[in-house]
């Protein structure tokens, strides 16, 4: 078996021990007899997993009682449309658009109602996280940021603090980095990143958001009915909760989230510290607001992106080409991927800046 070491954005790389587990459980879970695959998801065997999974997160994350952990169907990009039908009260919210994900949740928030868009630094490339100070209107029925913008590899260093709700896309960087979950009112997360395999969204959503849904709000994207449902509203995808459940079990043998969020720290500086003195490569983001979890990075010339991509590929280091809006390179370093692949990264980038 040869595994690479996968920079991939999404679906990512997964820890090897969890699939190990899941192979070795495969034909017959327990002693069931059967797969997770084929189990009804209303049996006791899978009610366990299920609980198991929903514990684990909130140990975590360290989610209070007052708030629900729902497991969705649709990915993030379904909840850029569930996020306005269920809160938009009032039909007023602000938006930060601090990048492609961002920008294509606001586009849908403006199907129900009056949308701002209080921040943006799109004209700049999504280089930077653009500054709301001062900005949000008042009576927003709630307020958008992405935590970690996945393709332009920018973060969110301070969250904005006013009246309304908070809403966080934190697709790239849930379990990455630690965050006081009652900032938040509502936050969200396509699995694939950082949480387990995917076709599964996790949202956590405090209680007293839930139950003011649009009439014309359908009811799987009815927060409060799936919440009553304990999110069985219909079969939700069972595998794959139970797959993410063994990925936070890991997590939390790697010492949880401070613990792997340390780790993830000196993974970044790595390349950060190799980028700043390189004379080849260098960064795309602002210095501030720098990505713990996705690295991007360019040469400056094109076909010397590509061959680097290729260098890297031989040498086993794969799924490094950058997004297509900012060009060269991406090393996406969510928490499966061990610090040893980043130093195997910045020795490959030595060993492609000693050619040229
Ligand atoms: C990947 C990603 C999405 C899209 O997630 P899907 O699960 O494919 O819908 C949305 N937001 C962010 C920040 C992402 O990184």
């Amino acid at each position: 078996m040869a595994r690479v070491y996968n920079f991939s954005p999404g679906p990512s790389a997964l820890p090897l021990p969890v699939l190990e587990k899941v192979k070795a459980a495969l034909p017959e879970y327990a002693d069931t007899g059967m797969s997770v695959m084929e189990m009804s998801h209303r049996s006791a065997m899978y009610l366990d997993i299920i609980h198991d999974a929903e514990a684990r997160l909130r140990a975590l994350m360290h989610i209070p009682d007052t708030y629900a952990v729902l497991f969705l169907h649709g990915g993030a990009t379904a909840q850029f449309a569930s996020i306005p039908m269920n809160l938009m009260v009032n039909g007023v919210a602000d938006y930060i658009d601090s990048g492609n994900f961002a920008h294509g949740a606001a586009g849908e928030a403006v199907k129900y109602g009056k949308v701002s868009i209080v921040a943006s630094s799109r004209a700049d490339n999504y280089t930077y996280i653009p500054d709301w100070k001062g900005k949000l209107t008042p009576g927003a029925d709630y307020l958008h940021i992405t935590t970690n913008n996945t393709i332009y590899g920018t973060h969110f260093i301070e969250l904005p603090e006013g009246d309304a709700p908070l809403v966080a896309d934190m697709s790239s960087n849930i379990l990455g980095e630690v965050y006081d979950i009652e900032k938040f009112g509502v936050v969200y997360a396509g699995a694939q990143k950082n949480i387990g395999p995917a076709g599964l969204c996790v949202l956590i959503v405090r209680k007293d958001l839930l139950g003011h849904a649009l009439p014309i709000c359908p009811k799987v994207f009815n927060w409060a009915t799936q919440a009553d449902n304990e999110s069985m509203l219909n079969t939700p995808n069972t595998f794959a909760i139970y797959v993410a459940g063994l990925c936070m079990e890991w997590l939390q043998n790697q010492g949880g989230v401070e613990g792997i969020a340390k780790v993830n720290q000196e993974k970044a500086a790595l390349i950060y510290d190799f980028l700043d003195n390189s004379k080849v490569f260098k960064g795309t983001a602002q210095k501030e607001f720098r990505s713990v979890m996705n690295v991007t990075f360019v040469t400056g010339d094109k076909e010397k992106d590509a061959a680097f991509v290729k260098f890297a590929a031989a040498q086993g280091l794969v799924n490094l080409k950058g997004h297509r809006s900012v060009g060269g390179m991406r090393a996406s370093i969510y928490n499966a991927m061990p610090i040893e692949g980043v130093k195997r990264l910045v020795d490959v980038m030595k060993a492609f800046e000693a050619q040229q």
